[in-house]
């Protein structure tokens, strides 16, 4: 069973729609329209959400790659390959083809996409806020641009490391503790671990220093990936830098972890494992009861929750009654 920051932040703020999204979902359980409802609902994602989206995988596909060669990559062409993602996701969603039998995320490739606002209130999806999200979409590319002292940092860099699924650690029987940061970057003379996160909100009011904590714990922790650098094992973590990257509102804040930072983190994790072992969490999909994983009705929780119509509205199993 995975454990990652988003998880543990869903399981804290609703236990059911924790166990829709991890245990229910299933996409090949045709015989089960519950489970495969549940799993196209999780796909579903926010307008701002599917910006941001955008945005972190323009930079790992059209950016990082460049700079990794230590090419500058170019503006316009990152714009052009932004603006056909936008085109093609964008009808992918709107034609609902997300829902066709057979197209999964994998089948689909790049143009997969599932916006809320198509199931929930098509009403809001107008030319008007598709226009903002496309332009607010570039608008992060730009001032990420306008920053070439960073970009020249990450130019100079030894490694360039995106969004890499075997950052994990096995904590006990039962739960993998994973992290994806967006970018790692290691530089050589002296060696230096920097990780960045790509954000692109409008507010951004909130911080995200406790993620990084997270990322930078679990980068230390885990079993080295092969072609990471060897001197990650003699760094320090609090020698890692940390950077949660604003882009729209092109604001850089760094952090760095303390000790007492990692006394929380390790805290956090343990209680909320030894929470979810308690619901049972770990177990298969066909061995629990939904009610240990309560329902936590709030507006603030149920008014965006990819799970509304399920949860508000189970579908009726048929089952098959005989005739004689
Ligand atoms: S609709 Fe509300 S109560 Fe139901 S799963 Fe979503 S957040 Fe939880």
């Amino acid at each position: 069973m995975r454990w990652s920051f988003s998880s543990y932040r869903q399981f804290s703020f609703c236990k059911r729609q924790w166990y829709y999204h991890h245990k229910m979902a299933n996409a090949n359980a045709t015989k089960d329209p519950e489970r495969k409802e549940a799993a196209i609902l999780r796909q579903l994602q926010s307008l701002n959400a599917w910006r941001g989206s955008m945005v972190d995988y323009i930079i790992g596909q059209e950016v990082i790659p460049y700079l990794r060669q230590g090419i500058w990559p170019q503006y316009k062409q990152v714009v052009e390959a932004m603006k056909q993602l936008f085109q093609e996701q964008y009808a992918f969603a709107k034609d609902q083809k997300y829902r066709e039998p057979g197209i999964t995320k994998s089948k689909a490739g790049d143009q997969f996409l599932a916006l809320y606002d198509l199931e929930y209130a098509p009403e809001k999806i107008t030319r008007d806020s598709l226009n903002q999200a496309y332009l607010e979409a570039i608008q992060a590319l730009k001032n990420l641009f306008a920053n070439q002292h960073f970009l020249e940092y990450l130019r100079s860099a030894d490694q360039l490391i995106t969004q890499r699924q075997d950052i994990q650690i096995k904590y006990n029987d039962h739960f993998t503790i994973t992290a994806i940061p967006d970018l790692v970057v290691f530089l050589d003379h002296p060696f230096r671990v920097h990780i960045v996160d790509w954000k692109v909100h409008s507010k951004a009011n909130r911080t995200y220093e406790e993620q990084l904590f997270l990322y930078a714990w679990v980068l230390k922790k885990c079993t080295r990936p092969r072609d990471f650098p060897a001197a990650l094992e003699q760094l320090p973590i609090t020698e890692i830098k940390l950077t949660e990257y604003q882009l729209l509102k092109n604001e850089v804040r760094d952090y760095t972890i303390t000790l007492e930072d990692i006394a929380n983190i390790e805290n956090n994790i343990a209680q909320s494992v030894e929470e979810m072992m308690l619901a049972q969490a770990h177990l298969k999909y066909t061995q629990l009861d939904i009610n240990r994983f309560p329902v936590n009705r709030s507006e603030t929780n149920c008014a965006g929750c990819r799970f509304r119509k399920i949860c508000e509205q189970p579908i009726q199993q048929h089952s098959q009654t005989s005739l004689f």
